[in-house]
């Protein structure tokens, strides 16, 4: 006992030592950001009996003067930082006598999170801190907090077995055994040692070779935010008959329970992220020998486990791989992982190789002081990037704890709940079917579930069965001399237009034109342009609309592939083009001049029918060859209908028509106004290239307003926002950026905010913007008799607030792809949460859903663009520049990264 004494209070030198690559690593990180608490380790153990107070305190301090921890500062020199380790300890530690209060224990942990997020300055210290509180003659509290740059985990198990014994041996009059530790000198010379061994160099092999190609780290957070300090934490708990159920399971598959703990945690990031090439951090304690296994110090290092997974796999396949992968890990645990990154070059970009850390806790922690049963409870280890999962098992009869320690700049309290919600569904899930796939695991609660499938997809709205053109015969009858249409100095009245219409579609019907059939169209953008377009509906058929100044090779493919039953054409376009063979008309040398009746008095009309195809429109993606999606009437009628009925346009409004025919919206610009009486304002395509004149054109023609992909609106109101105050603007096809949406609010209105691929039918989705929403533009909420899902990899849907596949169903839904059968198959599958026969499209986006019910469109999971809102694959870059006429102007590079990746910079 004396010896000890004398330990303590001996005035022997203060003694300096390098710091060890882990702690190098570890100081660089607080030079930053200096003087910060995110590095702190703490837990307090609860003491159920009498403490001898004073023997205790009496305890600590030799455990201060044994543990060299409790005497080390870091200080910085000309060579750098260096550990500065007192000789002797010598702090009065706390004892706090909280017996009085009406809540000891809450005063107490309030108290210790006080001193917890104190910022430490390394220099300064003290970096270990240790207090003891009463809260009752039989409850006591010791809480220890230590910086972790002198301690980790593990350590802090050794001091509190230490203290424990010497606390016994104090309270029994006996000597303690003799003190187990090793100093922190021999970490630094082992460290040393490892780093010029032979087997450095053969761990790094091992790591190199394992995390060759990883992908880039998974996160499950909503925002990308720099990390701020503090932790945030959400626990749970699992049921001991769980628990026990876990092992009995694991032991099944040959495997153990913190395998299969790995294994459901790397199932639920799977579920959450779709990650097949899952990678996640691992803390080990690194600690390889029984010399290092009495060290008090920070050895703690972390490894990568990189998983394949499938949604068909079940949890014991899992188990079997989680076992041999961790194993191999553990093998080369030694080799650190600041190295790792270096070596992977990730550095250099402040990259992780996972945002996602998961950690069991083996170590029991079943103290005893003086015979006085103790329950550990953990305050904190240390800073968090982004997510690690602690599973601690402490054998104390109350089944596992479950912590989600997260960053609080990333993560908000109640989406950690939700996670860990979750995480403990899919568990139950898998105890009662241990061999289901994880893919069919169920991670919704029914609530949530009849939320995002059914109650947010009550879209259903009774919507003529006739096509849109009756609807604007309809107009013609009610408003015959109101304008329809300007084009330049023309104007067009309801009765012309029909009545135009009308002789077109005899004069079609003549040729033998009707339902079933498609007309193509490669017309200038003036009234013969519109005339045809209802023509042909009048007709029953379909059209498919050409871009005239799209490049030629490009029209004979489309033609080519669409084989349609005639051209409308004018004799200026066909001279240039290639058309072989094909049946075609120049308006400008057939007027049709026949009587003005009404087609919808032919008998033609009982023969219409509405899943009969309304147009064609030829888009990209997937394949790199553009391929026909075929729409039908009852979506064209729907869409519209829906429109009309959210916009409300009215005989005063007037809309500017700017987009190129071959663009499935144009039928938006074209047709809406003809529904409500309102007037079609269609700018010459020369128009819609020079911002200026097209904002005369805006000014001069009274427009109300305009629909335009993100780049239109973009250079539009660059230089002529005040021009178009007044202005409704409707914007989509691409995402839209937080600056246009505030400067698309300036012009006076709410933004409306579409979104929807060809496949469904124009637009799928749609938002009006005001206030907060503009500064992360939504896409809103399906339109009418419109279905969303967002789906993960094995069709589940995935929670609200987490990202997955966006898939549409409904009225919308295309015919097919014209004449591809097996990529309509592809892409178009059965709907597995509607009535047989439904179908839902893959739209290749990535969405969430909001916690009202509103969409997030986060990007897409192919490597398809947009370039001024035609639809690019990476694939097909370079031929789409030449290709597509409203690339060709726009200021697109390609620009050729060293690894061989093209990324567009427009
Ligand atoms: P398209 O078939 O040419 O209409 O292209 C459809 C694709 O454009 C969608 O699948 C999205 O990737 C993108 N898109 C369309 N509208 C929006 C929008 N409002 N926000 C984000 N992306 C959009
Ligand atoms: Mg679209």
């Amino acid at each position: 006992m004396d010896g000890l004494n004398e330990a303590t209070t001996s005035d022997s030198e203060t003694r300096f030592l390098p710091v060890t690559v882990a702690q190098r690593g570890m100081w660089v990180s607080s030079k930053i950001a200096p003087a910060d608490s995110v590095f702190n380790i703490a837990e307090y153990v609860e003491i159920h009996g009498a403490v001898d107070a004073p023997l205790f305190v009496e305890a600590l301090t030799r455990l201060a003067g044994e543990a060299e921890t409790a005497r080390t500062r870091i200080v910085e020199d000309d060579h750098g930082p260096r550990q500065m380790i007192a000789a002797a300890f010598d702090r009065a530690i706390p004892f706090i006598d909280l017996s009085a209060a009406t809540d000891p224990q809450g005063d107490a942990q309030a108290w210790m999170m006080a001193e917890l997020s104190r910022p430490v300055d390394l220099a300064r210290g003290p970096l270990w801190v240790a207090a003891l509180f009463k809260a009752a003659d039989d409850r006591y509290f010791w809480y220890h907090r230590c910086h972790h740059i002198v301690l980790d985990g593990f350590g802090g198990g050794l001091l509190a077995r230490r203290l424990a014994e010497l606390y016994s041996a104090l309270v029994e009059g006996r000597d303690p055994e003799p003190c187990p530790f090793g100093g922190f000198a021999t970490l630094v010379e082992s460290e040393a040692a490892y780093r010029a061994s032979p087997r450095f160099e053969k761990d790094r092999a091992y790591w190199r070779g394992q995390l060759a190609g990883i992908p880039e780290p998974i996160s499950l957070a909503k925002r990308r935010a720099t990390p701020t300090g503090g932790l945030l934490r959400a626990t749970a708990r699992l049921s001991p008959a769980s628990t026990a159920r876990l092992h009995e399971i694991a032991k099944g598959v040959s495997g153990t329970l913190p395998q299969i703990l790995i294994a459901l945690v790397a199932s639920y990031v799977y579920r959450l992220t779709g990650a097949e090439d899952l990678v996640f951090g691992m803390p080990v304690t690194a600690r390889t020998s029984g010399v290092m296994r009495r060290i008090p110090g920070m050895m703690a290092n972390a490894v990568a486990i990189r998983l394949h997974m499938a949604s068909d796999m079940t949890i014991g396949t899992l188990v079997g791989q989680v076992g041999r992968t961790v194993m191999q890990a553990l093998r080369h645990q030694q080799y650190r992982y600041e190295d790792l990154r270096r070596d992977l070059g990730l550095l250099r970009q402040d990259q992780q190789i996972s945002w996602v850390g998961v950690n069991i806790e083996p170590f029991d922690y079943d103290l005893r002081f003086a015979g006085l049963p103790s329950t550990a409870h953990n305050l904190s280890n240390g800073s968090v990037e982004d997510l690690t999962v602690f599973i601690y098992d402490r054998d104390d009869g109350q089944g596992l704890r479950i912590d989600f320690d997260a960053n609080p700049g990333l993560y908000t309290k109640a989406e950690l709940e939700d996670h860990q919600r979750r995480l403990v569904r899919l568990i139950e899930a898998v105890l009662a079917r241990p061999d289901q796939a994880i893919g069919e695991i169920d991670l919704l609660e029914a609530a949530e579930r009849h939320q995002v499938l059914t109650l947010w997809n009550q879209t259903d709205h009774a919507v003529p069965e006739r096509p849109w053109s009756d609807l604007f015969e309809a107009q013609a009858a009610a408003r015959p001399d109101a304008v329809a249409l300007v084009v330049g100095a023309d104007r067009f009245s309801y009765g012309a237009l029909n009545a135009a219409a009308n002789r077109m579609a005899f004069g079609l019907i003549a040729r033998g034109i009707g339902p079933g059939q498609l007309i193509a169209l490669a017309l200038p953008r003036d009234a013969h342009l519109l005339t045809a377009l209802i023509a042909i509906h009048k007709a029953g058929a379909a059209y498919l609309p050409l871009d005239p100044a799209a490049p030629p090779a490009r029209l004979a493919a489309t033609l080519e592939d669409a084989r349609p039953a005639l051209l409308l054409t004018t004799t200026a376009i066909a001279g240039g083009l290639p058309w072989h063979g094909l049946d075609s008309l120049c308006l400008d040398q057939t007027p049709f001049d026949g009587p003005a009746r009404n087609p919808t008095d032919d008998d033609r009309r009982g023969r219409r029918r509405t899943d009969d195809p309304a147009y064609v429109i030829y888009t990209s993606g997937s394949t790199g060859r553009p391929k026909g999606v075929v729409l039908h009437h009852r979506g064209l009628t729907n869409f519209l209908a829906a429109m009309q009925d959210h916009l409300g346009l009215t005989p005063d409004d007037r809309l500017v028509a700017v987009t190129t025919v071959a663009f499935d919206i144009a039928a938006l610009e074209l047709f809406l106004p003809l529904l409500a009486g309102a007037q079609v304002v269609l700018a010459a395509r020369d128009t819609v290239r020079d911002p200026a004149a097209l904002a005369g054109l805006i000014v001069e023609s009274g427009a109300t307003l305009m629909q335009a992909t993100p780049s239109l609106w973009r250079a539009l109101i660059a230089d002529h926002g005040t021009a178009l105050h007044g202005l409704r603007p409707l914007v989509g096809g691409e995402a839209l950026p937080a600056a246009l949406a505030h400067g698309l609010r300036q012009l006076g209105h709410q933004v409306t905010n579409l979104y929807g691929p060809t496949e469904t039918t124009i637009w799928s989705t749609l938002m009006e913007l005001d206030g907060a929403e503009l500064d992360h533009p939504p896409i809103g909420r399906p339109l009418w008799n419109t279905r969303i899902y967002v789906l993960d990899r094995g069709l589940q849907p995935a929670p609200i607030g987490v990202p997955g596949d966006l898939y549409i169903g409904g009225i919308g839904v295309a015919t097919g792809y014209l004449n591809r059968p097996r990529l309509t198959a592809e892409r178009f599958i059965a709907d597995p949460f509607g009535q047989p026969g439904d179908r839902l499209y893959r739209t290749g986006d990535i969405a969430r859903w909001r916690g009202d019910g509103v969409l997030e469109f986060l990007g897409r999971s192919d490597f398809q663009i947009k370039i001024r809102g035609f639809r690019v694959e990476a694939g097909e870059i370079e031929a789409a520049l030449t290709s597509l006429p409203t690339i060709a102007q726009a200021a697109v590079v390609l620009h050729e990264e060293p690894n061989g990746d093209k990324r567009l910079i427009a």
